[in-house]
């Protein structure tokens, strides 16, 4: 017996509409034989996946997931025989993972109901989703199928019709915050809710690096002070700090973007949610210093950068081209 909890929709935190929608197909007996809960990465849907799971297969329909059943004791110990997990492996869920689902489907049940979780379903090739078209058309008996997947439009259009699509919605900050504090999380900040986009898992990331400030710190500082200042100070700062610690770049990058984004948004006037929403009234002073074309190509040019570091572009070559790109649209 498993001291792990039963894993269930009355503890997840926001997501009240895609939940209601929810009980409602449990309290049907849930019809359909797949489901795919969508969205991006970080968002929740293993959480909600596996909440849906218990309380279907719990033998206890009065209270389910009651927690002490058979069903819901091995399921949350990850031992329930009727119960196989698929995840990619090395990024790929390969067909020999849909085939061994198939057989093991293929044999009687211990508690009455079979399920397969399949997690990033994205990652199936062709000839695997081939292979789970077959248990699509025929399931079998008592059968539950679910998809998580951040990529279902690539999926295969036999396969998308025949799963019934369930999109998570976007967080609230009070949500997230609940969701921080919920983890552990002690400070929550406009920041990090700005900043992780609304998604949870970016947000728990972002809240256990122990780089944040001090490198946004550092990437803040590139805002010149005064229009009377030649060069700034803080750029050679942050180029110094990047050239040193490459374990950095991609995070110092993403809140570059961010910074980038602020003066953007600042330059166009809607301003009220800035990631570095401390820093506002610099922000507001420097935006208008450049172009919209100017914020935008600079965005563009960080992407660029930060996709070829993920095709093994030289650090320092990154470095230089980061400071490349943005020295001059700081230096006034
Ligand atoms: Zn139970």
């Amino acid at each position: 017996m498993s001291l792990n909890p039963v894993p269930n929709l009355g503890n997840v935190v926001g997501q009240e509409k895609l939940i209601a929608r929810l009980r409602m197909l449990l309290e049907q007996g849930v019809p359909g034989h797949a489901y795919a809960f969508s969205g991006a990465a970080g968002m929740g849907k293993r959480t909600l996946a596996h909440a849906f799971a218990a309380q279907w297969l719990c033998t206890e329909k009065r209270q389910a997931p009651c927690g002490k059943c058979r069903s819901c004791s091995t399921f949350a110990a990850g031992t329930h025989p009727d119960v196989v997990i698929i995840r990619p492996e090395e990024r790929k869920i390969s067909i020999e993972a849909i085939r061994s689902m198939q057989e093991i489907f293929s044999v009687t049940t211990s508690y009455g109901k079979r399920l397969c979780l399949m997690e990033d379903a994205e990652r199936m090739n062709e000839s695997a989703q081939n292979c789970l078209l077959k248990t699509l058309e025929e399931p079998p008996a008592d059968t539950l199928l679910l998809l998580t997947t951040s990529g279902f439009d690539s999926l295969m259009p036999t396969i998308r019709s025949r799963v019934v699509r369930l999109p998570l919605d976007g967080y609230g900050k009070d949500e997230l915050d609940a969701i921080l504090r919920k983890a552990g999380g002690s400070r929550s900040t406009d920041f990090l809710a700005a900043f992780s986009r609304g998604i949870p898992g970016r947000a728990m990331q972002l809240l256990n690096s122990k780089t944040l400030e001090s490198n946004r710190q550092l990437v803040v500082s590139i805002l010149p002070q005064g229009p009377a200042v030649m060069g700034v100070p803080g750029m050679e700062a942050l180029w110094r700090h990047l050239s040193e610690s490459k374990t950095d770049f991609p995070e110092v990058a993403d809140l570059l973007q961010g910074l980038l984004r602020d003066l953007l948004a600042a330059h166009e006037g809607v301003d009220g949610r800035l990631i570095n929403a401390d820093k506002t009234d610099t922000i507001r002073k420097v935006a208008r210093i450049r172009t919209r074309e100017d914020w935008i190509g600079a965005i563009h040019k960080v992407d660029d950068i930060r996709q070829a570091v993920q095709f093994n572009l030289n650090h320092q070559m990154a470095v230089d081209a980061m400071s490349a790109a943005l020295g001059p649209l700081f230096d006034l």
